[in-house]
C-alpha cells in the first residue's frame, strides 16, 4: 500500500498515525469489546474521550476559560445560520466583510434572520486582496462583525486580527484553525468545520465567549440554541461520536508533534515552497492574490493556457499527488496544504511543477 500526497481542499488528508490508530481500535476500543462508535455517548468511556478532546483542543489553540467549546454536527454552513439566530435580534444589523466565496455563503445563511450590512467586499477586485481596514463601513450597534479568516477557494487569508472596536468579531476559521498561533480573546466566536485542519467531516467546533450567551437572539428551538448545547456539554442530542473521537486523535497527534507553533513553522515552509515555485516560474504559473494576504493553506494558481489544466491534474495524480484540480468558481489548479500534509508533499508538488513546466513551457 502506498499513500499519495493528498491536496484535497476538504474533506482533506488526515495524519497517517491517526488513521492507523483508528484502524487498530476499530473493532475493540481500549479493551471494551466494542468500537467507540458502537457505545452510548452517555457512557463513561465516551464522555472521557469527549472531555479529553476538548481539553486537548483548549491546550492546542489556547482557548481561555471564559470561552465555551462546542462539538456539534452540521458543518460550518449550519453554524453560519445559527450565529445569526443566537446572537442577533430579529432584523438587527450584522456586519459582514466579504473576502471570497465563504463570506458570501455566510451572508446567505444570515439574511433570513437579520439585516446584513456588507461592510467591505473584495469581489470587484476578483477577491485578490482584503479591502483595507479603513475602508470598512462598520455599524456601531451591529450584533457582530463576521470575517472569513481564510478563504478556502480564493486563497485569501487575514494575516492579522484587525480591530473592530466594541462589536464582537465572529470568524469562520474552517480552513485555518490550529495552523498558526491565534489570540482567541480577540474574538467573540470562532467556528470551524473539522474536515480541513482538525479531523473528519461531520463535526464542527464552535468556540463562544460565554457572555454572548446572555443575548436573547431570535425565537428558536432548543436544538438550535448554543447555550443549551453548552449546558449539556454538546450532548443535548446524540453528538457525532466517531468524528469527535477522530478529531481528538488529531489533537493528540498535533500536541505530540510540537503543537501549533510547530505546525505554523511547517505551514510556512510548505506555502513558501509552492509560492516560490510559482513566482520563479517566469509567468508559467500565476497566483493572483496580493502577496501580503496569500493563504498558507490553499493556493490557487493558473497555467498559461487552460487546456493544460486537465493534463496537469492527470499527470500529477499519476505521480501520486491527489486532488489538485481547482474549484470550479476559480478554475485552474488548487493545492491545499493543511496541517496533516507533510513538508515532503509540498516538495513533491514543486518538483512536479518544475518538471511539468519543462515539458510544457
Ligand atoms: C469548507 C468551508 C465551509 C463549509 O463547510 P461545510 O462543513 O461544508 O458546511 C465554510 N467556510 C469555510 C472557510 C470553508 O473552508
Amino acid at each position: 500500500m502506498t499513500r499519495a500526497f493528498n491536496f484535497s481542499a476538504g474533506p482533506a488528508t488526515l495524519p497517517e498515525p491517526v488513521l492507523r490508530q483508528a484502524q487498530a481500535e476499530m473493532l475493540d476500543w481500549n479493551g471494551i469489546g466494542a468500537s467507540i462508535v458502537e457505545i452510548s455517548h452517555r457512557s463513561q468511556d465516551f464522555i472521557a474521550v469527549a472531555a479529553q478532546a476538548e481539553a486537548d483542543l483548549r491546550a492546542l489553540v489556547g482557548i481561555p476559560d471564559d470561552y465555551a467549546v462546542l462539538f456539534l454536527s452540521g458543518g460550518a454552513t449550519t453554524h453560519q445560520a445559527l450565529l445569526a439566530l443566537n446572537f442577533a435580534a430579529p432584523g438587527q444589523v450584522v456586519d459582514y466583510v466579504v473576502t471570497g466565496h465563504w463570506g458570501k455563503t455566510a451572508i446567505k445563511q444570515a439574511r433570513p434572520y437579520c439585516t446584513v450590512n456588507i461592510a467591505a467586499d473584495g469581489e470587484a477586485g476578483g477577491f485578490h486582496d482584503i479591502p483595507a481596514r479603513d475602508s470598512w463601513r462598520l455599524t456601531s450597534d451591529a450584533a457582530y462583525v463576521h470575517i472569513t479568516a481564510n478563504e478556502t477557494i480564493h486563497g485569501v487569508e487575514f494575516r492579522d486580527t484587525l480591530d473592530v472596536g466594541e462589536v464582537p468579531l465572529f470568524a469562520d476559521f474552517s480552513s485555518s484553525i490550529a495552523s498558526e498561533p491565534l489570540d482567541v480573546s480577540k474574538y467573540g466566536v470562532i467556528y470551524a468545520g473539522a474536515q480541513k485542519n482538525l479531523g473528519p467531516v461531520g463535526v464542527a467546533v464552535v468556540i463562544i465567549r460565554k457572555d454572548l450567551f446572555e443575548r436573547a437572539g431570535q425565537p428558536r428551538a432548543d436544538i438550535f440554541d448554543y447555550r443549551s448545547h453548552a449546558e449539556r456539554d454538546s450532548m443535548l442530542n446524540t453528538p457525532p461520536t466517531w468524528n469527535w473521537y477522530l478529531a481528538g486523535l488529531v489533537f493528540k497527534w498535533m500536541l505530540a508533534e510540537g503543537g501549533v507553533a510547530e505546525f505554523a513553522r511547517r505551514n510556512a515552509v510548505k506555502s513558501s515552497l509552492v509560492y516560490d515555485a510559482i513566482d520563479a516560474s517566469g509567468g508559467f504559473y500565476r497566483n493572483e492574490v496580493a502577496p501580503a494576504v496569500r493563504s498558507r493553506m490553499n493556493i490557487p494558481f493558473f497555467l498559461p493556457d487552460d487546456t493544460l489544466n486537465a493534463r496537469f491534474v492527470a499527470e500529477s495524480k499519476a505521480a501520486g499527488l491527489l486532488a489538485l484540480k481547482g474549484h470550479k468558481a476559480v478554475g485552474g489548479i488548487r493545492a491545499s496544504l493543511y496541517n496533516a500534509l507533510p513538508v515532503e508533499g509540498a516538495q513533491a508538488l514543486v518538483d512536479f511543477m518544475r518538471d511539468f513546466q519543462q515539458r510544457n513551457g
